[in-house]
């Protein structure tokens, strides 16, 4: 349903989930903007993933003493629907957006799961030398994830509500991130770059033979 405050989609305010407080999941709600295939979170940010405030909320995640009050806003979320999340256990991400609260798109998992399934996205950073092979965002995840989250304000300022065309915004400043865009712009790397090894299991160029070619020298 659309937003009273501003142009756009979020989470329904009115469906409140059953482990939540009407007024924590306004204030959730009001922090999210609905796209075609995400839910992108506007609020606080931490390594790129969204932060949520309740006083109201009890989990094991808060007692490491890093996390204070605050906690991860899927994890916020997942408990709001689902109850508390066994000790230990992580929230997996089903898409490859850490700025994404798409419930449908959640689970929970272990940490050894978490970083099995960033492996098998080909998400955790792994390098030749210099050269980056992984897919995640060149950028880092933080700084993906602030620019996801200023180009959809930007997009809601200008009056623009589609889900669709706001999955076009995100979809441009992903792109704007993968390492394809990067090395079509400029190599990573100069020949320097290429290890002795490579260079030397290229085959030796065959010596000049005018000969062959008829010319008479
Ligand atoms: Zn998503």
């Amino acid at each position: 349903m659309p937003d009273a405050g501003r142009v756009g989609y979020s989470l329904d305010p009115a469906a409140v989930p059953p482990h939540a407080t009407a007024r924590a999941w306004g204030r959730f709600c009001a922090k999210t903007v609905v796209t075609a295939e995400h839910v992108i979170w506007t609020g606080g940010l931490s390594s790129g993933y969204g932060t949520f405030h309740d006083d109201g909320f009890r989990d094991w995640d808060l007692e490491l003493a890093d996390h204070k009050a605050t906690v991860t806003a899927t994890r916020w979320l997942w408990t709001a629907h689902h109850g508390p999340i066994p000790r230990g256990m992580r929230i997996l991400h089903g898409c490859d957006l850490p700025i994404c609260v798409r419930l449908a798109d959640l689970s929970v998992g272990s940490q050894a799961q978490n970083i099995a399934d960033a492996a098998r996205r080909d998400r955790l950073a792994r390098f030749a030398g210099r050269v980056r092979l992984d897919r995640a965002d060149t950028r880092g995840l933080a700084a993906q994830s602030r620019a996801i989250r200023f180009a959809v304000l930007e997009a809601l300022d200008s009056g623009v509500s589609d889900p669709v065309l706001l999955e076009a915004v995100v979809t441009g400043v992903v792109a704007a991130g993968s390492p394809d865009a990067v090395s079509a712009k400029a190599p990573l790397f100069g020949v320097e770059d290429i290890p002795d090894a490579a260079v030397a299991k290229a085959p030796a160029a065959e010596p000049w033979q005018p000969e062959l070619f008829g010319i008479d020298l």
